[in-house]
């Protein structure tokens, strides 16, 4: 028999998707309006409230969820899905900092569900290496050459063990959608009115002062621009790029604010780091090994493409010349 309050903490869950298939759960009006509500809030605050644990709201939390998902599956639009995932990512992140001391096995459940077992180590854990590469949110403090990591096992806290938990699901979540259907009038209705709340960006800021970017950095440029989840390794080097290209952090802030899971302390902190600590621009074979070389500009590092450029047109302009 399912856990109900499981189900309703952790509607991602395999228990939960169950649950309300096997239960046939209905859709009304008043519930569709409250998924708007809360789809509103993850536009506008990037957070969801959490559904009281009363027994009266266990099934509707699971209700909410799935309306959320259609709403968002009609809307069609990979910003609004990005920004959704994060939101209930973090709504479920929430549940699972409670769960720690309230109801352990429910987050030793959720971990199961990622296919990740958790070593207790003191008052830390011990993570497999696979997962977390896997599972790493995108942020310095988790880059593995900061970590602790023996025997193929990264050592992390309870809140990191948390942490790791919010990206698997953000993923699962954001993997899982659009859902292909034919949706009901209302629900189609719900996903035209969340577009119209969708913030509106001024896409000249992405190309002023760019036509001497290489490929790849235009590429993550654009990428962001259009609310496409740009992988962490991306991420690191187009701050790295934009700040050995003198632009200012607040520039650079600013490009990384159309990211769904943007927030402002975290990115500006992390510009911060980079620029204090002066990292170094990643070669061309590493930026190619991470998937995000696009071109052979035979220049060796993303740095070096404007002065190769200037070399290829002055090569050409004298070649002109001679012939
Ligand atoms: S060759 Fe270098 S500069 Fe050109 S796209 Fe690839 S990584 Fe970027």
């Amino acid at each position: 028999m399912a856990d109900l309050l499981f189900c309703s903490r952790y509607p991602f869950t395999a228990e939960a998707r169950e649950y309300a298939s096997t239960k046939g759960l209905e859709l009304s009006s008043s519930l569709i309006e409250k998924a708007e509500l809360r789809l509103k809030d993850a536009l506008t605050t990037g957070k969801m409230k959490k559904t009281a644990d009363l027994p009266s709201a266990e099934e509707e939390s699971l209700i909410l969820y799935a309306a959320c998902r259609m709403i968002v599956s009609s809307a069609g639009n990979r910003y609004l899905i990005n920004r959704y995932a994060v939101a209930e990512a973090k709504r479920s992140s929430d549940c699972l900092s409670s769960d720690l001391s309230a109801r352990p096995s429910y987050v030793e459940q959720v971990a199961a569900e990622f296919g990740i077992k958790y070593e207790k180590s003191g008052q830390h854990f011990l993570v497999p290496l696979a997962a977390y590469l896997m599972f790493t949110p995108r942020s310095v403090d988790y880059k593995l050459t900061n970590r602790e990591v023996a025997f193929g096992k990264v050592r992390v806290s309870a809140h990191e063990r948390v942490r790791i938990l919010e990206e698997a699901i953000k993923k699962r979540i954001e993997g899982s959608l659009p859902i292909r259907a034919e949706f009901p009038p209302e629900i189609k209705s719900a996903g035209a009115h969340m577009i119209s709340l969708l913030p509106k960006f001024e896409a000249e800021i992405i190309r002023v002062g760019q036509e001497n970017y290489p490929p790849c950095i235009k590429k993550l440029l654009e990428d962001l621009a259009l609310n496409i989840n740009v992988p962490h390794t991306g991420r690191v080097s187009l701050a790295i790029y934009l700040v050995n290209a003198g632009v200012s952090d607040e520039r650079i802030v600013e490009f990384f604010r159309h990211a769904p899971d943007f927030s402002e302390k975290t990115t500006r902190y992390q510009v911060e780091h980079i620029r204090k600590h002066k990292y170094r621009m990643p070669s061309c074979s590493t930026m190619d090994s991470y998937g995000i070389c696009i071109a052979e500009c035979r220049c060796a590092n993303p740095l070096n493409y404007r002065d190769s450029l200037h070399g290829r047109r002055l090569r050409q302009f004298e070649g002109e010349k001679k012939s």
